[in-house]
């Protein structure tokens, strides 16, 4: 077998890199920290001294297994750049924890990468084909080994070389013996920024890591840029034809910390937004709006602001336990859903509930959220979601499970509302969405962002990866 067949080139991560600083892999662990909630399954650092790497890549949490003493011993250097993750079921091994590290002929490199390449698997059989040689299931591992085999002299050559070839959501940090490069795909799909740390240049996925380690932010890194940084300053080169991006819309809705800017605004704002307009597109009666927490908090706000309807925290959630995505079994990650909320039963009891949710995915969270409202005497339990029903699945760095485990693809508005147990289920528009995140109407020759999770549009081709998921 050249490969895997059945391997899932599938991540949820947070990237950051410093250069020049004292303490650079101190400031890395911090940023990292604040990157967590992009992946919580392991995370890994690779500092440069002026003469060697140094890698330390550690499953878990960046908080139990990075501590000062040993991060500043074990990766000494004043450039470092690291990696948090999260992979889906059965990837989840040591020898994919990022940054990946290779002795080049040109020296060492280092690279970290957010998001999935689309074009993995025909790529990576040309490559054993050709006898490379590979350790890990992860599609980053292309990207060395395609830098490794080109031809051409100079290492951003090497690289351009590289991009020209992969196909998908990247963005990538890359370390090497006098450069920092921060990288975006040609439709920008998923995030990186660039800061300044008392005229250190920081690269990060978010702007929350820039703010942690009291970074002043300077700008996105563009679609289609590569931004080079060396002790001479700092060149942006841009090897694609220039196309409009297309940011992931779901980092909005769900997955970045809504402490991080993107467009001049917090996503909290955004997400308060779609809950606004969730209340203005649907009338229910109720005495309250109650958030499943953490993730519909925001947008709870923004409907019971925009409705009247009073806000109160009806459902607590237990800060001890993970995700409940990084549960493997759907059996364990039912469990999982009644670990991490209790119902707090003053708010509800004998109360009209209107819950709220940024997302439906499988329904697990919702429908185990409604029963134990009503188990704690609601009268009813309608359940708002802020954005569309989620019908096809990414393929582009955001784990989401195959078309026949997405509720919404699988099941009728009013089989979903029998299947989740509330009295009345209801989505924001399409429309809506975009308007919550400033824009006037989706432009649908070009889409302002990807939004395939809920059209069904992939900009970029992925018959590669169906035909690997038949
Ligand atoms: P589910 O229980 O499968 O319907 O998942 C819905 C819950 O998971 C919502 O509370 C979302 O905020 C959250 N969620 C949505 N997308 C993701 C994702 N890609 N990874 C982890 N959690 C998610």
């Amino acid at each position: 077998m050249y490969c895997k067949i059945n391997d899932k080139f599938k991540d949820e991560c947070g990237v950051f890199g410093i250069f020049g600083t004292k303490e650079a892999s101190v400031l890395t662990t911090l940023g990292l920290h604040s990157l967590q909630h992009r992946g919580q399954e392991g995370a890994g650092i690779v500092s440069f001294d002026g003469k060697a790497f140094h890698s330390v890549r550690k499953q878990g949490l960046v908080g139990d297994n990075f501590n000062n003493k040993d991060i500043l011993s074990n990766l000494p250097g004043k450039t470092a750049i690291g990696h948090v993750r999260y992979s889906t079921t059965g990837e989840s091994k040591p020898e994919n924890l990022q940054p990946f590290f290779a002795n080049l002929a040109i020296g060492g490199f280092a690279c970290a990468h957010n998001g999935n390449l689309t074009n993995t698997y025909s790529i990576k059989k040309q490559l054993v084909e050709s006898g490379s040689i590979f350790q890990t299931s992860s599609d980053t591992e292309i990207i060395l080994q395609l830098v490794a085999r080109s031809k051409k002299k100079k290492i951003i050559d090497k690289l351009i070389d590289t991009l020209q070839q992969i196909k998908g959501a990247y963005s990538l940090v890359i370390l090497t013996n006098k450069k920092l490069i921060g990288v975006r795909d040609p439709f920008g799909i998923r995030p990186l920024v660039l800061g300044n740390k008392n005229g250190s240049p920081v690269l990060a996925s978010e702007t929350c890591a820039l703010d942690m380690i009291g970074a002043k932010y300077v700008r996105d890194i563009e679609n289609g840029e590569i931004i080079v940084i060396t002790e001479d300053g700092m060149k942006s080169i841009k090897p694609f034809k220039k196309i409009p991006e297309r940011p992931c819309i779901f980092e909005r809705i769900y997955f970045a910390s809504p402490d991080s800017i993107i467009g001049n605004k917090t996503v909290y704002t955004y997400r308060k937004a779609l809950g606004e307009q969730l209340a203005i597109e649907n009338n229910i009666i109720a005495d309250v709006v109650v958030p499943i927490p953490d993730s519909g908090v925001s947008a709870a706000i923004g409907f019971s602001q925009n409705s009247k309807i009073p806000f109160e925290l009806g459902i607590i959630r237990s800060h001890y336990v993970g995700r409940t995505f990084i549960e493997p079994s759907q059996t364990i990650r039912q469990f999982g859903v009644k670990l991490k909320h209790s119902v707090n039963r003053s708010c509800i009891e004998n109360k009209k509930v209107i819950l709220i949710d940024d997302s439906i995915v499988r329904g697990t969270t919702a429908s185990k959220i409604v029963k134990m409202v009503y188990e704690a005497g609601a009268k009813e339990v309608h359940l708002g979601i802020s954005c569309p029903p989620i019908l096809h699945p990414d393929f582009y760095g955001i784990d989401t499970p195959n078309y026949n485990q997405l509720i919404a693809s699988q099941s009728s508005l009013k089989k979903m509302t029998k299947l989740v147990g509330a009295k009345s289920l209801f989505f924001l528009s399409l429309d809506g969405t975009y308007k919550a995140m400033g824009c006037e109407k989706r432009n649908s020759e070009t889409p302002q962002f990807t939004d395939h999770c809920f059209t069904g549009e992939y900009p970029i081709d992925i018959a590669e990866i169906l035909k690997l998921n038949r």
